[in-house]
């Protein structure tokens, strides 16, 4: 399918792209990596370039690899990750990095053994050596870009998209532009959309499985508007400890999932879940607003991520006041 939009986007990279595809050829074995505690864009991208490349490169193993998800692999949104021994990394292999640029927060450490890495992004950091890095900020989802090479591929050289690709592949444009509502959103970004339609996927049982919730989603809904703080300048936050997770029957994962119950709230700048991990330990948090940076926020603490979505974390809760601060800070000093 020639677009002028789509087609516009990808001539930017198409040099790029072609060193992709040789690579992609060059290898018999080619892993597939994302960041930890997968979203829907992580995930999505993952999967479908996966199944893209499953199809049109029959001969080659392909890998994916990283935790399953504590919801969306049992709910049958995505399917099991491959368990791999250490031994599947003593031969070369190609690595292809999606959603992600900074080295700790690559799923799966053994991404390091790659003969040469790969990587296809829309995050703005980006600290390992990669042969190939292809980083679009601009895209709202890494999917979106995923895609595009798909596209080009497809157009250029008649690969074919298939079906079961372009189904992921929407699941996490969806996923990381908020339905289509968030200012990353673009021409593009629908394009590429109706490129995935065109497919044939139905969107009713990708909406009602990434979407649905149960009782103990109330539960916890209940639990943020009885607990949540909002400060003077609109910062508002939930804290859920690691004895909160278990009363309400949550992993430390899932404690961000209702961050955006603040988004449209007038007056609410900044919003933010602050989630125990008692992994690290620490505190894991989302950072959200409109309007604001919070990028440059999460970097002061441990974090990074885009302008609006970003994520964090503090040692403990001795850091939460000086950490709301800041929220405030930035919005105060914007205005
Ligand atoms: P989260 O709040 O975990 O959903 O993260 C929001 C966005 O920020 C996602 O795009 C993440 O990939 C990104 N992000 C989260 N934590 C970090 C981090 N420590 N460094 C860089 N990006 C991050």
């Amino acid at each position: 399918m020639e677009n002028e939009i789509i087609t516009a986007q990808y001539e930017k990279y198409k040099e790029q792209f072609d060193q992709i595809l040789d690579k992609i050829k060059h290898y018999d074995k080619i892993a597939i990596f994302r960041h930890i505690m997968p979203d829907f864009d992580a995930l999505g991208s993952q999967f479908g370039l996966y199944n893209f490349l499953k199809e049109n490169f029959p001969n080659k193993e392909f890998k994916v690899l990283g935790d399953n998800h504590v919801t969306f692999t049992p709910n049958g949104l995505f399917p099991e990750t491959n368990k791999l021994n250490d031994s599947w990394f003593n031969d070369d292999f190609l690595g292809i990095i999606v959603d992600v640029g900074d080295e700790k927060r690559i799923a799966d450490p053994r991404f390091k053994r790659a003969k040469e890495l790969v990587k296809l992004d829309h995050h703005p950091i980006t600290d390992t050596n990669f042969t190939i890095d292809v980083t679009d900020t601009s895209l709202a989802a890494a999917a979106e870009l995923v895609t595009s090479f798909i596209c080009y591929l497809e157009n250029k050289y008649n690969y074919k998209l298939t079906k079961e690709a372009a189904h992921y592949l929407y699941i996490a444009i969806v996923g990381d532009s908020g339905r289509f509502l968030f200012g990353s959103t673009s021409r593009h970004t629908f394009e590429i959309a109706s490129y995935l339609l065109s497919k044939g996927i139905n969107i009713v049982p990708i909406y009602e499985k990434m979407y649905e919730k149960g009782i103990s989603d109330l539960e916890f809904q209940k639990f943020i508007l009885n607990n949540y703080k909002i400060s003077k300048a609109g910062t508002a936050y939930y804290v859920l400890k690691d004895s909160d997770l278990k009363e309400l029957g949550l992993s430390s994962e899932q404690g961000k999932e209702h961050v955006n119950l603040f988004s449209a709230i007038k007056g609410v700048n900044i919003w933010c879940s602050i989630t125990e991990d008692t992994t690290e330990p620490c505190f894991r948090i989302s950072l959200r607003s409109r309007y604001f940076d919070v990028s440059k926020i999460a970097r002061k603490y441990k974090g990074g991520g885009h302008l609006s979505a970003s994520g964090a974390q503090i040692d403990s809760l001795d850091d939460l006041d000086k950490f709301i601060q800041d929220c405030d800070e930035t919005i105060l000093n914007s205005k």
